[in-house]
Formats: structure tokens, C-alpha cells, sequence
């Protein structure tokens, strides 16, 4: 699992920035943990919520929104991370999904689960908003 990608590149041999694949796939084992923690973790709350004290009913309508929005968020992170390790799995880790290009080691020192190079990720980023529009 050590070493499959990002060591080979040269010039970023020096630089602490680099991780092995090993070191990767433990960071995102353990995001994913913590994701998956608060996910769990939120479900009972939902539920108190609903039978606990009323409040006025538009505030509960905007909080459970705010709440299906969390989630939502979370579960979307948990994919994130899931393909992230498939990617690591079968050597395609470091490359966009998209267009295949490779994926800069800061971007992925930040982030190791981006799936997507700096521009494929703008260009999702302009669709979502053109989508909510
Ligand atoms: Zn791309």
C-alpha cells in the first residue's frame, strides 16, 4: 500500500507535503470515522427534537432544514472519502475524476479526499450555483 503514487514525483521529494499511499488511506479511514460518528450521532437527536417541547412551528421547519442540510453534507463527504479509498485501491488516486489530469499535491495535502483537479472543481462549483438559481 506504501508509496504507490506521489514519491515518484520529482520535486516533491523535499517537501513535507507528500504523503504514502498507507498514510492516505489512514487519514481518510479516519475522517471517515468521524463522519460517519456524527452522522450516527445526529439521527437520536432528530428524533428528540420531534417530541420534545414545541416550539414555533416555522423555527422547527427551519432547524430540521438546517439539519437535513448537515446531513445531507455529511453523507455527501462519506462518498467523498469512500471513492477517495476505492481510488487508492485501484491507482487512480491523485488524478481528476473528471478530465484525468493530476491533481496538485497541495490541493491534496489540504483535502486527500478531492476527487477533482482545481478546474474540473470551478466548474462544478459554477454549475451548482447556475442549478440553484
Ligand atoms: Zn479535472
Amino acid at each position: 500500500m506504501d508509496g504507490i503514487l506521489l514519491q515518484t514525483v520529482e520535486g516533491l521529494g523535499d517537501a513535507p507535503l507528500v504523503r504514502t499511499g498507507g498514510e492516505i488511506w489512514e487519514w481518510l479511514q479516519g475522517e471517515k470515522e468521524e463522519v460517519a460518528h456524527e452522522l450516527l450521532w445526529e439521527g437520536p437527536l432528530c428524533q428528540a427534537g420531534v417530541s420534545g417541547v414545541q416550539e414555533a412551528e416555522a423555527s422547527e421547519e427551519n432547524e430540521r432544514e438546517i439539519e437535513w442540510r448537515h446531513r445531507g453534507r455529511l453523507e455527501a463527504r462519506l462518498r467523498e472519502i469512500n471513492d477517495a479509498q476505492d481510488r487508492l485501491l485501484d491507482g487512480a488516486y491523485g488524478r481528476c475524476a473528471d478530465c484525468g489530469a493530476e491533481i496538485g499535491g497541495k490541493r491534496l495535502a489540504a483535502d486527500p479526499a478531492v476527487s477533482l483537479c482545481i478546474t474540473c472543481q470551478r466548474n462544478t462549483e459554477v454549475d451548482a450555483v447556475c442549478c440553484t438559481m
